[in-house]
């Protein structure tokens, strides 16, 4: 009996599961080019993941290891001829993190028997998250998020938290006022593997959207290791309190940009923790930050992959508001932005592949939400234009967190705000053509018609989120002529040719 490991391209790490159930048995990475133009891919995303692939078939040769690499148009033709060539019997596969990469494996005709390992690169398995969430009312995040931490005894004194309460968001909400300078962030220049792969990119045609270069992203769990290092000794500090800023020029301030290298498994989330949780006993870092930072990982990212796994495949179609508009162009073309957030948060994706959390809730999704856009087309546009993206984190993360298209399931109110929360939290407001300020005449912000249409469009649906209800009591005290000038406003938007 001959055992073959398939590695898939988000699986790059030597201790998971598949290739842990072996010795040294023949192993394969399969590149599809017919998988890349099933959806639509950041350039930068191809490069980094084939990258990423490339070097992890090399490291796996230096361990000894017998390694096939295949570039193939398909992945069922590529493991025929390696089965059939190397006598393998059984394949053997870590399941898939992404549910229509399970159907994929499902569908395959090989001449041999298909085992799916468990998952090992998150720290609740899918079960254990749907043992923790059945017969809860609520599942809201900060229940699992204290069950994690007590799980896996991180930042606990016993049966308590560390500090006496299991959340300090309140500081870590400041405004990015006065001269801040973060951190320039950690890049690395593509070596000759890498290269090779933009080339191949570049010809190939697989994408059209995002800058191919400067790629500076690391393709190696070493390059990972180093700019977890760089972010704990650099950046972890001042995480915290300005963790919601968002400031031109500077795209990631003190973010930690590690989601890359987590999502393809070249760092494991509990070393990231723990490497945190050392930090902050050695050099007695500010808990605040500490504690923001490993919310972001033991809790949301869990709980997002464990949910994704956990609600029904009818999931990605959820429509609550009942939105159709389309995407604005300028989703594809950040030049055609006029208002100057979406323009600076846009062009910094498509040039780097990567935007902040408060940039895509806030931004990017909040926009999305109160403009009435269709939830699927922009999920469809998430996944395209992020370094990060992958099905299982970017369902629940658009459909339920940005968009609130899950009804609630996830968030007990949308995130939808005004110019105003912009204004508080960026400096985009002072660059732009539009007043924060004004919700009608001619220098209106889009972001204030277009909340108040929303709360005013959504409003019996809203007054069941007890949450909303104070908002909703400003509108009722909005002057009728106001109210109707922001109708004309939010629907005359969508037809360009028909603007007041
Ligand atoms: C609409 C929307 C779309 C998103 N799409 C993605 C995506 O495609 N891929 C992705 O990894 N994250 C996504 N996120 C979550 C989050 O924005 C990114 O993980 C984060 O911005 C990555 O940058 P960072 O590593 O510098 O983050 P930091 O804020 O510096 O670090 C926090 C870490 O915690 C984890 N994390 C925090 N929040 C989340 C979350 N909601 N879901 C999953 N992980 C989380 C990430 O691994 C991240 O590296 C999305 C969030 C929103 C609101
Ligand atoms: S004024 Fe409005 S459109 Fe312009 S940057 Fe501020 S929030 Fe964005």
């Amino acid at each position: 009996m001959t055992i073959g490991i398939w590695v898939l391209g988000d699986q790059l790490s030597l201790d998971q599961a598949a290739l842990n159930s072996v010795t040294r048995q023949p192993v394969i990475l399969i590149e599809s080019t017919q998988h890349v133009t099933e959806r639509s891919y950041h350039r930068q995303k191809l490069v980094l993941v084939w990258s990423a692939m490339r070097h992890f078939a090399e490291e796996l040769r230096q361990a000894e290891w017998d390694v096939e690499y295949a570039i193939a148009s398909d992945f069922e033709p590529a493991l025929q001829d390696w089965v059939k060539a190397k006598g393998i019997t059984e394949l053997r596969v870590m399941q898939p993190s992404d549910r229509p990469f399970a159907q994929v494996i499902q569908s395959l005709h090989l001449p041999c028997k298909i085992t799916q390992v468990p998952n090992n690169q998150f720290l609740w398995t899918a079960a254990e998250f749907q043992a923790w969430a059945k017969g809860r009312k609520s599942l809201l995040m900060e229940y699992f998020y204290r069950e994690g931490r007590q799980r896996f005894q991180v930042l606990m004194e016993g049966k308590q938290p560390v500090g006496g309460t299991w959340n300090f968001d309140k500081d870590n909400r400041k405004p990015p006022k006065g001269k801040l300078n973060p951190p320039p962030p950690l890049w690395f220049e593509p070596d000759a593997i890498t290269q090779k792969v933009i080339d191949d990119v570049q010809s190939g045609g697989f994408s059209t959207y995002g800058q191919i270069e400067p790629f500076r992203w690391g393709v190696t769990r070493s390059q990972a290791l180093q700019v977890l290092r760089h972010f704990v000794e650099t950046r972890l500090p001042m995480f915290g309190p300005y963790q919601d800023a968002m400031l031109t020029g500077e795209e990631t301030l003190w973010h930690a940009m590690l989601s890359p290298y987590l999502n393809l498994g070249l760092l494991h989330p509990l070393e990231v923790i723990q490497a945190i949780e050392s930090a902050y006993h050695q050099q007695q870092l500010d808990l605040s930050s500490v504690e923001g930072f490993i919310r972001q990982v033991l809790g949301w990212r869990e709980y997002m992959h464990g949910l994704y796994h956990y609600v029904d495949e009818d999931y990605p179609q959820r429509n609550h508001f009942n939105h159709h508009q389309p995407l604005p162009s300028f989703f594809w073309d950040a030049t055609q932005a006029d208002m100057n957030c979406l323009h600076q948060t846009l062009k910094q994706t498509e040039e780097m592949a990567y935007a902040h959390h408060i940039q895509r809730l806030m931004i990017l999704s909040n926009f999305s939400l109160i403009a009435g856009l269709s939830p699927q087309a922009v999920e469809n546009w998430f996944h395209a234009a992020f370094i990060d993206a992958y099905d299982w984190v970017m369902q629940t993360n658009v459909i339920g967190m940005g968009l609130f298209a899950d009804g609630g399931i996830l968030a007990s109110k949308p995130y939808a705000a005004s110019a105003n929360y912009v204004n508080k939290m960026s400096d985009y407001c002072k660059g732009c053509r539009y007043k924060p300020t004004d919700r009608t005449g001619e220098q209106a912000c889009p972001f204030n018609f277009f909340y108040w249409d929303f709360l005013d469009r959504h409003r019996s649906s809203l007054q069941s989120q007890g949450r909303m209800s104070f908002i909703l009591k400003n509108l009722d005290k909005m002057p009728e002529a106001e109210l109707t000038e922001i109708r004309q406003r939010a629907r005359q938007w969508h037809q360009p040719d028909e603007r007041i």
